[in-house]
Parts: structure tokens; C-alpha cells; sequence
């Protein structure tokens, strides 16, 4: 309940940001909105029916394969230090599982999903392929177990990943100023989801920056691209099933 409150103070904010300072003119209910609205439900059902299935089938294999003490390394720290390590580590494996995902074919067919939004606005930053979202769950869970952090730790995560991509994928000219080198924006995520695939090689960030400035993938540029999207005409812009089976496709990309 609480994060539903938090979800639509959020969703709200980015409507009235939009409204304010719009970067191009584009309907509220553009193309894809209703695909996106069923890709917001299914990923939290997904979600929600997975957590507690995945957290116990890990839980039963640390106890059989890894040593004791291995689990909940941060469960007697504070709030904020367990808020700050799970940021830090999960935007590290976010950062490289990107990267994984532009290098290799497969992923990218999933990935490709998040890409094909043309016309990118704060409800693009739910547009997931379900076999995506289910392997990044599989790949956090075992530094999540290995943290342990508390519920409300992760609440705080949860709060900061969606307020930073409603913002970095907002269709407005809102910019973070210095923050821009610690926390990722509009300036940097909307030409990773530029139709020109040599501007999507950079930002792959998620909610932090610093590992696109330490790698150096970080690319600030003015304004904004001109074109969204994976650049392919045949893509399935408005229909949730089409998007999920088109990543199955023969062709090459
Ligand atoms: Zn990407
Ligand atoms: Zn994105």
C-alpha cells in the first residue's frame, strides 16, 4: 500500500513536469500507452509472484552449498548504510548486466523491448520485456541475499529507482545540473534511447552515473535526439503479446 502511494506521488510529479516543460509536443495517451499500462501490471505481478518463491528456493540453496554467515552481511547496520550499499552494488551489476545486453544478440532481443519506445516519456521506464525482468530478478538475487538488507532499505531502493527513471526517460527539458555526475538524467538516458544505435553504446547507467564516468561510457549531449526507438519499422509499437513473441524472431538485427 505504501509503495502504491509512493508509485503514484511519483507518476504524478512526472505528469506535472511533463506538463511544464515539455521537450516536444506529444499526446498523454501517445502510442503504446494502454501496450505499457499492460506491461506495468504484468511486471508487478511477475514480481510479486516470484519474490517469495525465488527468496526461499535461495535461501534453501546457500544453506546447502555456501558457508555459514554468508547470508545478511548488513542486517545489523544502519538504515541509510544498508540503503547506500544495495544502490551501489546493484547499479554496479545493472551497469555491466547493460552492457551485456547491447553486447550480446539474445539479451539484446529482450533488451530491445525497453528500446522501442518512439515516443520516450516517464511511462516508457516500465516497458520490460517479462523474460528480462525475470532474469535481472535471478541475477540480484543472490548479492541481495548476500546483503540482507532490511524492508525498508529497500523500499528506499525501490522509491529511488522509480523516481530517477520516471525522470531520466521524462519528455521534458528538466536537467540535473552537477548531479548529472553522480545520478543519472534526461541528459544522459534519452540518447541511450536514441534511434542511432552508436549513441545507445553509452549511458548504461540506472540510477547512478559514476560507473558510465569510471568506465567511460558517460556521453552528455545538448538537446535531445531526434529520433526514439530501435529504428526497425516492423517493430510492434502497440500490442503487449506481439512485443513479447517478437523477440523470438528469425532475422538478424
Ligand atoms: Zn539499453
Ligand atoms: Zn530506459
Amino acid at each position: 500500500m505504501v509503495m502504491i502511494i509512493i508509485f503514484a506521488v511519483i507518476a504524478l510529479t512526472a505528469i506535472v513536469i511533463e506538463r511544464l516543460y515539455p521537450a516536444r509536443p506529444q499526446p498523454f495517451f501517445r502510442t503504446g500507452f494502454f501496450t505499457d499500462s499492460l506491461h506495468t501490471v504484468i511486471n508487478i505481478l511477475l514480481r510479486a509472484g516470484l519474490s517469495g518463491f525465488l527468496a526461499i528456493a535461495v535461501t534453501e540453496l546457500g544453506r546447502q552449498f555456501l558457508p555459514p554467515g554468508f547470508f545478511g552481511v548488513l542486517t545489523n547496520q544502519p538504515i541509510w548504510l544498508q540503503f547506500a550499499a544495495v544502490v551501489v552494488v546493484l547499479d554496479f551489476i545493472f551497469y555491466w548486466t547493460h552492457r551485456a545486453k547491447h553486447r550480446f544478440q539474445w539479451w539484446w532481443r529482450l533488451h530491445e523491448t525497453h528500446h522501442s519506445s518512439e515516443n520516450l516519456d516517464w511511462f516508457s521506464s516500465v516497458r520490460f520485456h517479462p523474460f528480462e525482468k525475470i532474469l535481472d530478478r535471478l541475477i540480484y538475487l543472490l548479492p541481495l541475499a548476500f546483503l540482507g538488507a532490511s524492508d525498508t532499505a529497500l523500499l528506499a531502493l525501490a522509491t529511488l529507482d522509480a523516481t530517477i527513471a520516471s525522470l531520466a526517460h521524462s519528455n521534458s527539458t528538466i536537467r540535473m545540473g552537477p548531479l548529472i555526475y553522480f545520478f543519472v538524467g534526461p541528459e544522459m538516458h534519452a540518447w541511450h534511447h536514441s534511434a542511432d544505435p552508436d549513441r545507445q553504446r553509452h549511458n548504461f547507467g540506472n540510477n547512478l552515473s559514476v560507473f558510465d564516468w569510471i568506465f567511460g561510457t558517460a556521453e552528455l549531449r545538448e538537446g535531445r535526439p531526434d529520433h526514439f526507438g530501435t529504428a526497425d519499422p516492423h517493430y510492434p509499437q502497440n500490442h503487449w503479446l506481439r512485443q513479447v513473441f517478437y523477440s523470438f524472431r528469425r532475422e538478424n538485427r
